[in-house]
């Protein structure tokens, strides 16, 4: 096998308790990288098309890339896959933290899931072994007592990916957490380990990432963490920026500039929270207990806060938000309060639930109060109006407990105003089922594809995912097993030959983006999905346009930018689907054939 793959993944079938060791194909590996490259492929292959995404039949993948684990800044990252209960196509998250490189030193690239468990079950990963343990002692807990206990278990060279009572519910907004607080947040695959009766899996190891030419790293690393350290934004070097004050650095200016959505799409962030001081980077920093890092990243761009000593006594050793979190549940619920921010980000950090999507249901909640849709009565006494932050908080422990109205709210804003109807629908901001990160694509709109990505990503709702040509090397970036915030996409042909041995040209990585993104396109299109008739709501791209503000009269053109991209990617303007010379030159020969019948 060639470096940075460990050769092994395991299959697990919940159903008969049964553990299978593969040998990883080189070629696949090749073609597809890793992460979701080759989750993608081995779902697409293995699984057929129409399953429940809460079924037995659907398969739950934790897949590292061939990067993840190596001295490369930003090598923590790797991903989960499923079919998606949340949007009923493809569904991936991508997380740092511990976990991926662990997997990796406990001997495996990956390990897949099918069947259900008839009882709570945790998989214990140990240096080359894998065995299935009961988890009856831990359905219930949260994510942080989980992987408490289960470090206190295995010691502290031990890392978890676990589920907490979100996932447990089945709510189609929950995700996987490690490391107390970093999630495999979007598409609700929490929902999919819940459905399986996985509550963890915990990995220990100290095997080695072979690295084929260990010097060869040396260089580009040098000059990406020099890019790091010289790229000034605030007066600060990225790295310091990142440091001091992680993604949320850009809370405070997005909150007026138009970037950060306000009141659940619909408002302007100068008329609606005129006072943004409570959101500036110094409160969120003053809360700093100590800054940490994912594995061995330099960078370094992560911090627990002190316990809440105010109104909001969340616990010592929390998560700093991240900008989505701040983002959501700051300006986009017209709050400016830090404190409720980071309490509503310990809720969902300890249920299991992506924050993203929760930010955007209590918005969405709101907006329904405050136009008489749902009343006191369906609120449970809780005054949901715009910037009260106790009632944005009290309403997210709901959701986290599935209780009253969380209990509708908990399976995304799409299936809520479904449920609760009285036009509901027109204050439910996502796109084909999830919701949308916090970046209005309208503030970028002479950018050809900002609007497109939300809509025509496999896993929709994504600003991170790009469309298109555009979009090609983040996903080898992400299937590499790489953090975008080190911004290595200059340097992943370099990267990726020294640590593989194989000859890697740039134009060579570009394509294996391309045949990734063919791939989990192709998967959809399996679904019955044509991502052209997601709905996009006329808010994310200005329908009509705001008449104040910075993004007064802009309305993105997301029909020419997705005309644009599919004619770049050979895809047809109508079906969506790649044509076949496409397939074939990409080598998917199977899925042109499945395709062109
Ligand atoms: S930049 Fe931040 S999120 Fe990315 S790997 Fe480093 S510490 Fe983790």
């Amino acid at each position: 096998m060639n470096g940075g793959y460990m050769g092994k993944i395991l299959f697990v079938d919940l159903s008969t308790e049964t553990i299978k060791e593969e040998v990883l194909d080189e070629k696949m590996c090749r073609d597809f990288i890793g992460g979701y490259g080759i989750g993608a492929r081995i779902l697409y292959s293995r699984q057929k098309a129409g399953v429940d995404p809460l079924g037995p039949e659907n398969t739950l993948g934790l897949i590292t890339g061939p990067l993840t684990g190596t001295p490369i800044p930003g090598s923590a990252r790797y991903a989960a896959v499923a079919k998606s209960p949340l949007t009923g196509g493809w569904g991936d998250a991508n997380s740092g933290g511990y976990f991926g490189p662990y997997l990796k030193f406990a001997g495996y690239d990956g390990v897949f899931f099918t069947g259900i468990s008839s009882k709570p079950v945790y998989l214990l990963i140990d240096n080359g072994s894998a065995q299935l343990k009961d988890a009856g002692y831990l359905w219930g807990k949260d994510t942080y007592e989980t992987e408490d206990v289960l470090m206190v278990e295995y010691g502290k060279q031990s890392h978890v990916a676990c589920i907490g009572p979100a996932g447990e519910k089945l709510s189609l907004i929950g995700c996987i957490m490690t490391d107390h607080g970093s999630a495999l947040g979007r598409s609700g695959l929490g929902a999919v380990m819940g459905s399986k009766k996985l509550k963890a899996v915990v990995v220990r190891g100290n095997m080695e990432v072979a690295i084929v030419d260990k010097a060869a790293i040396e260089n580009p690393k040098k000059e990406q963490l020099k890019f790091l350290e010289t790229f000034m934004s605030q007066g600060l070097s990225l790295m310091e920026q990142q440091h001091k004050y992680g993604t949320g650095a850009m809370t405070y200016g997005s909150a007026h500039s138009g970037d950060t959505p306000v009141k659940n799409w619909g408002g302007v962030g100068v008329i609606d929270v005129p006072d943004r001081s409570g959101l500036h980077h110094d409160v969120f920093a003053a809360c700093v207990e100590k800054g940490h890092a994912c594995w061995h990243c330099p960078i370094a761009c992560k911090a627990t806060l002190k316990a809440g000593e105010g109104e909001y006594r969340y616990a010592a050793g929390c998560h700093r938000p991240e900008y989505e979190t701040a983002a959501v549940f700051g300006v986009n619920c017209a709050n400016n309060n830090a404190e409720s921010i980071n309490m509503a980000n310990d809720i969902c950090n300890r249920a299991g639930l992506d924050t993203i999507s929760a930010g955007t249901i209590i918005s969405f909640a709101t907006e329904l109060f405050v136009n008489g849709i749902l009343t006191l009565k369906d609120t449970n006494g809780i005054d949901l109006k715009w910037g009260n932050h106790q009632a944005m908080v009290a309403m997210t422990m709901k959701l986290a407990k599935r209780e009253g109205l969380g209990n509708i709210l908990a399976d995304g804003v799409k299936k809520s105003a479904e449920k609760i109807g009285k036009e509901a629908e027109q204050f439910a901001v996502h796109i084909g089922g999830q919701e949308l990160g916090l970046h209005d694509p309208k503030l970028a709109s002479g950018r050809t594809e900002a609007a497109a990505r939300y809509q025509m990503d496999a896993t929709p709702g994504r600003h991170t995912a790009g469309f298109g040509p555009a979009g090609f090397m983040n996903k080898v970036v992400n299937a590499a097993g790489l953090c975008t915030a080190g911004a290595p996409n200059k340097y992943m042909a370099e990267f990726l030959k020294a640590v593989t041995g194989w000859q890697w040209t740039t134009e060579e990585v570009l394509k294996a983006g391309e045949r990734i993104a063919n791939l989990r396109h192709a998967f959809n299109l399996r679904e019955g999905i044509n991502e052209l008739k997601w709905a996009v709501h006329p808010r994310i791209v200005g329908k009509p346009p705001q008449t104040v503000g910075p993004l007064a009269g802009v309305t993105a053109d997301i029909e020419a930018q997705v005309y644009w991209c599919l004619g770049a990617l050979d895809w047809d303007r109508v079906t969506t689907k790649p044509s076949k010379a496409k397939l074939l030159s990409l080598g998917l020969d199977d899925i042109a054939k499945d395709l062109w019948p």
